[in-house]
């Protein structure tokens, strides 16, 4: 099988590099930081020097990332490395407009290439169940869904050069504005003597009805899983939701569209991060909004 080179090791890296060593793949690696490069050598993942000498004879590429200008850096300095007809698949979420000009360079290179943005966190890196959302060419897409399937369960082609990245962010905005929504409404139950159980049965069962409710319920109680039976802990923390809204909020402003409800939750995001509480989950907004009312 072809050989991949993995750069970023770090929570959701250093699972789905992982995963792709129990698939039975050959994995180099490479990272800036000592403990994920520990963790990454326990999981049978061989660790290179630099990023450049894991790209070595590797037919796969794959970066897992923070943000934008780390990617851009990244295949800057391994494209000229890569092997003629390698496919680079970045699956960090970055803004749009950086995905693009990836895409370009791996272009410039005769590489191909993929932005493939993934959904399901942490648990989902570690059990191989994440949803992949792909931007590129078909012969792009084709080549990566075999490694991706190795990491994740659901695998959708979204388009050309970016499509991932839109979709990620789309979803995310989405995401944001409905646990707001959410919380708002149990916020306002509680002002009104309704029961949070009341609420859940009603509204999981009628219009209001979505997965902020019904899978990630920002009370303690009707859905026993969700970070609310957990104090909060994520999960999903706050302050990568708030990256995500950013990133809608940077796109909406480039291509004109009137997003003024993700606007307000960035807005609601920043007030909770500078509190303190950017590494809470991200349902923890209830209390925040518990706060902003009369006492
Ligand atoms: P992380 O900070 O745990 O890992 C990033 C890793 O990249 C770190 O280990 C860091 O040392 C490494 N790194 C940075 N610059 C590097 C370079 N130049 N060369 C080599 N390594 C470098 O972050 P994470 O939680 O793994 O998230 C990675 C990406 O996945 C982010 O874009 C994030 O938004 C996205 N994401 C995260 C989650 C989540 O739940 N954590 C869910 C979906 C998507």
């Amino acid at each position: 099988m072809t050989a991949i080179a993995f750069i970023g090791l770090g929570n959701m890296g250093g699972p789905m590099a992982a995963n792709l060593v129990k698939a039975g793949r050959h994995v180099t690696g490479f990272d800036l930081a000592a403990a994920s490069i520990e963790a990454a050598k326990a999981d049978g993942i061989t660790i290179a020097k630099s990023a450049v000498e894991a790209v070595q004879g590797a037919g796969v590429v794959v970066t897992m990332l923070p943000a934008g200008k780390h990617v851009l850096a990244v295949w800057n300095e391994i494209l000229p490395h890569v092997a003629k007809g390698a496919l680079i698949i970045d699956c960090s979420t970055i803004d749009v407009e950086s995905a693009v000009q990836a895409h370009a360079l791996a272009a410039k290179c005769g590489a191909a290439s993929i932005d493939a943005p993934v959904s399901g966190g942490t648990g989902g890196a570690k059990a191989a169940t994440l949803t992949f959302m792909a931007g590129g060419s078909e012969a792009a897409f084709a080549a990566a869904k075999p490694v991706l399937e190795q990491m994740g369960k659901k695998i959708v082609h979204c388009g050309g050069a970016g499509a991932g990245q839109a979709a990620k962010i789309c979803n995310n905005m989405i995401l944001g504005i409905s646990m707001i929504a959410v919380s708002e409404a149990f916020t306002l139950a509680e002002k009104l003597g309704l029961s949070h159980q009341a609420l859940f049965d009603v509204a999981s069962t009628s219009s209001g009805q979505c997965w902020s409710l019904t899978s990630y319920c920002p009370v303690p109680g009707p859905v026993p899983a969700s970070p609310a039976n957990n104090s909060y802990k994520p999960g999903f923390a706050a302050a990568l939701m708030l990256k995500d809204l950013k990133l809608s909020q940077e796109a909406a402003k480039a291509s004109g569209a009137a997003t003024p409800l993700g606007a307000h939750a960035a807005e609601i995001y920043t007030a909770f991060e500078q509190a303190g509480h950017g590494g809470a989950d991200f349902s923890g907004i209830i209390n925040h909004l518990r706060e902003q009312g009369r006492k």
